[in-house]
């Protein structure tokens, strides 16, 4: 399946992503992931992206055009992609529609996943991720906590708070989307492709997308 999976920040797209996966080996693309492992490694991409994400700001759309042109001609995307974090803005829907043209790929569609704000606030300031980014597990300190505090289940490492889910950059990051990435919801409607799933639940997201899928 080629999926783009819209929604704030919180609304669960990762985790829907990863569910997704498992169904017939599509990827999950995750620009957030891949910019959080080039900060980590120190790479000239990380040191261009570092201040815009700490502060929750969106990092230029040529950086994340730049990613997102090699990545998906990679082997690995023929079976099918879930993007997850991209595109963010309507220049960078419009360059993967381009993008998608030139390389001869068609979306089958856009799942926004809608949840309410004051879950998504909850789920932000209580969410956990793992450091190593090469695993970036998600937990929660609430509803699903690593077994061992504060180490990852799948990898040991530390379990972290990210930087930019403070109070001030997770507010910050709900603004940044509503203003600049809600408007893609209207772009893909108009495509034909939206799809609006509500449902705090991921399960309860995959079975409607399973459903559309095979209608
Ligand atoms: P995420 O893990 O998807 O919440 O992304 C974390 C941060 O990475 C965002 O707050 C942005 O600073 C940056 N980022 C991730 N994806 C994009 C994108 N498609 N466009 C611009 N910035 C992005």
């Amino acid at each position: 399946m080629k999926l783009i999976l819209l929604g704030a920040p919180g609304a669960g797209k990762g985790t829907v992503a990863k569910l997704l996966t498992k169904m017939d080996g599509s990827v999950q693309i995750s620009t957030g992931d891949i910019l959080r492992g080039a900060v980590q490694a120190g790479s000239d991409l990380g040191k261009q992206a570092e201040a815009f994400m700490k502060a929750g700001d969106l990092v230029p759309d040529e950086l994340i055009m730049g990613i997102m042109e090699k990545r998906l001609q990679d082997p690995d995307c023929a079976k099918g992609f879930l993007l997850d974090g991209f595109p963010r803005t309507i220049p960078q829907a419009e360059a993967l529609n381009d993008l998608l043209d030139r390389i001869g790929i068609k979306l089958d569609m856009a799942v926004n996943i809608d949840v309410p704000r004051d879950v998504i606030l909850d789920r932000l300031t209580t969410r956990r991720t793992c450091s190593n980014t090469d695993c970036q597990a998600i937990y929660n300190v609430k509803s699903n906590p690593p077994k061992q505090e504060g180490i990852c289940d799948k990898c040991g490492s530390p379990v972290i708070q990210r930087e930019d889910e403070t109070e001030e950059a997770i507010s910050h990051r709900l603004e940044t989307y509503n203003e600049k990435t809600a408007p893609l919801i209207g772009f893909y409607d108009k495509q034909g492709l939206l799809m609006t799933v509500t449902a705090t639940d991921s399960n309860d997201v995959i079975e409607a997308v399973k459903a559309k899928l095979e209608s």
